[in-house]
């Protein structure tokens, strides 16, 4: 499992391009309250002993108190702080639309996309019109070369292995342009598996009910989409684009392979393709992509671009060429008539997510500018929201966690002196962003056209992908973010040897400097150490400090590690949120690592600032109360049965919930809250997990 490179918090947060056109699970702004900066006392449940529910404890009376609200999925403190700066984000996009700014100029873009966005008037009056070329393009695919080329033609830079962790794309395929694992001077090109309407393989070949009912209403989503765009025979066409796609989903890579490092670093030379994936002609493919004249690439998963390939030179055209149809309305649904995107809501977020109702069309324009012309928006968003001040408070509580981390690595009997020396190389290589980035990214290659929404969003994928394709041949820029400052989220970038900490991270109730440094450590001192931790995980361990794809540990180390890794494994298996359904602790271990290790490197830093001194005691809780309070509060959240099964199914990191319950596995926890053997949560000292 890349541990390393996941987004911390994610589920729903950071969209990839790819869903540029339909963003449908993002957290929208309503009335946004600014949340506490203390401890929530008012939420804490004093009839639940901390150590029989600690979760429950800190956030009982608030999760008796909370309804989700019926656009969404879940609802806690990431959906309450991305609520409160996507309003902030709105009013500096709405002001931007307001004041008339110079043609040409960033401010204009950000103000004529937005705009153009909420034209819902223009929209509906344009009709299928902008799409025609595409639809036209389709219909006139006459034989497999020709297929070839229009399917090339969809490739975009919408998946991300390590960085933003995105391994879904709507298109057949993907690309992601990175560093060389094996060579990280370099960028190369990454190929990854798509082109499936459901989130992943598993939802089409899952024997349970749930599943068989979800794909029949997928079916009939289908066959809905093609009668919108006036198509004969829709449910006939529906019923073999479905078959087609669960097709394509016996080939894919499972989600655990395709997070798999040593898994995906397939490189393959161009003659390669030809010969391990026949069926499809890939020369016309990868020039009506850009790439004619690339010779190397990797192929993520190998297994998905054999069958897939195979399935095109299978498959009768006219399948195929519905199959592209279906997935060009889908894709740009949002910037369609209305009906198209209340339709794709309908499944998207109702059937898959259970998410009731769908956002009002202002906060879908908001996020749409903000995923479109991130790093501008942002720019205006931290000169605003995430002052000097702040950014050196964050920077110092980083290098507090540093240090502790290294006296961590310091104090491991286990670990040999080489590996020892490379940890320490690597963090002192390590390169932690605090806010945004030293250089803003220049959008004077996007062209923004006021009242052509779907143009807009066209133009800013081939820009992303354009400006992806460049990166070929070029040195690799470290310095280089991939979260936008106004991202509620953290992220590790494992071949960069660097981390994100976006401004919008660093708000309350993670992050306060009005408030004691005890709460801060306990919420974002924990996130950073998180973070941290996965450059010296073990998938951390796979990248040495250049960002080399070498395995710096010996077998011993591995094995000690391996064996604090089994009991974290048995601990998370235990936890049963369904009645059908427990927590995959196999899937989810390297991010319960980082939760686990980053607590412990929080908490000592927390102690180092305290400098020998007592820790201020604010309402009656000690510095090491306010500590793992403010921990508990920060993964404060409620979510529905359906995106509840679909995070354990799919995501990386466990339920906030049992996020909250990392405490368990340290000492302090235990005298902080006096918490007996007899109590649900308390391990014997010896299951408590130390892996660092
Ligand atoms: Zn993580």
């Amino acid at each position: 499992m890349i541990v390393t490179a996941r987004p911390l918090v994610l589920r729903a947060l950071t969209l990839g391009l790819g869903l540029l056109l339909a963003p449908l699970l993002h957290a929208e702004p309503s009335a946004a309250v600014a949340p506490s900066a203390g401890i929530d006392l008012a939420g804490i449940e004093r009839s639940t002993a901390p150590g029989d529910d600690f979760f429950r404890y800190a956030n009982g009376a608030w999760l008796k108190a909370t309804e989700i609200p019926p656009d969404r999925a879940s609802y806690g403190v990431v959906a309450i702080t991305a609520e409160l700066t996507s309003q902030r984000t709105a009013e500096l996009i709405q002001e931007a639309a307001r004041v008339g700014a110079p043609a040409g100029s960033v401010t204009r873009k950000i103000g004529d996309y937005y705009t153009s966005y909420m034209d819902e008037q223009a929209i509906e009056a344009r009709g299928l019109r902008p799409l025609q070329p595409t639809l036209d393009r389709i219909h006139a695919v006459a034989d497999r070369h020709g297929l070839a080329r229009a399917l090339g033609a969809t490739l975009r830079a919408d998946v991300d292995a390590l960085n933003a962790t995105n391994f879904y794309t709507d298109n057949l395929f993907g690309l992601w342009v990175a560093q060389d694992l094996d060579d990280p001077a370099r960028y190369v090109p990454f190929l990854m598996q798509g082109g499936l309407d459901l989130p992943d393989r598993a939802y089409y070949l899952d024997p349970s009910p749930r599943m068989a009912d979800i794909r029949t209403k997928c079916q009939t989503h289908i066959a809905r989409v093609l009668e919108l765009a006036r198509v004969s025979d829709a449910p006939q066409r529906a019923a073999r684009i479905f078959e087609l796609e669960r097709r394509i989903a016996e080939a894919h890579g499972r989600r655990e392979d395709s997070e798999d490092v040593r898994k995906g670093d397939n490189h393959w030379t161009r003659a390669d393709f030809d010969t391990k994936a026949p069926g499809l002609a890939w020369g016309e493919y990868l020039s009506a992509a850009g790439l004619g004249a690339q010779r190397d690439f990797v192929v993520w998963q190998p297994g998905a671009a054999t069958g897939v390939a195979a399935l095109v030179a299978s498959e009768p055209l006219e399948t195929w060429k519905d199959y592209m149809t279906f997935h060009a309305l889908e894709h740009a649904a949002a910037v369609l008539p209305r009906a198209f995107g209340d339709e794709k809501f309908a499944f998207h977020g109702t059937v898959l997510a259970g998410i009731p109702t769908r956002r009002d069309p202002w906060k879908r324009a908001v996020d749409a500018t903000s995923a479109a012309l991130g790093e501008a928006v942002g720019e205006l968003y931290a000169e605003k929201y995430f002052p000097p001040a702040a950014k050196a408070r964050v920077e110092e509580m980083v290098r507090n966690i540093v240090v502790a981390f290294g006296r961590r690595i310091d104090g491991l009997e286990w670990m040999a002196p080489a590996t020892r020396a490379e940890a320490k190389a690597k963090l002192a290589a390590l390169r932690v962003g605090v806010g945004y980035p030293d250089r803003w990214r220049d959008y004077s290659g996007l062209e923004v056209v006021r009242g052509d929404a779907f143009g807009n969003a066209e133009r800013t994928e081939a820009f992303e992908y354009r400006r992806s394709l460049a990166k070929l041949g070029r040195r690799v820029d470290r310095s280089e973010w991939v979260m936008t400052p106004q991202t509620v989220n953290a992220v590790n970038l494992p071949v960069m040897n660097a981390m994100n900490f976006p401004a919008a991270m660093l708000q309350a109730p993670y992050f306060d400097p009005a408030r004691p440094l005890a709460m801060d450590y306990g919420a974002i001192g924990a996130v950073i150490g998180h973070e941290i931790c996965h450059s010296f995980d073990d998938q951390g361990a796979l990248f040495d400090h250049t960002g080399r794809l070498h395995n710096w540990w010996r077998p011993e180390d591995k094995a000690h590690f391996d064996a604090a890794a089994a009991q974290l494994v048995k601990q998370y298996d235990a936890y049963r949120p369904l009645p059908d359904l427990a927590l995959n602790g196999a899937l989810t271990l390297s991010e319960n690592i980082a939760d686990v290790a980053g607590l412990s490197a929080a908490y000592d830093a927390y102690r180092l600032s305290l400098n020998g001194g007592p820790a201020p005691s604010v309402a009656g809780l000690s510095g090491d109360q306010q500590f793992f309070l403010s921990f508990a509060q920060s993964w404060r959240d409620k979510m529905r049965e359906p995106a509840l099964r679909q995070q354990i199914l799919g995501d990386g990191h466990a339920p906030d919930e049992y996020r909250a319950d990392t405490v368990r596995n340290l000492d302090a926890w235990y005298e902080a809250f006096s918490v007996k053997p007899s109590e649900a949560l308390y391990l014997e000292p010896k299951d408590r997990v130390r892996v660092w």
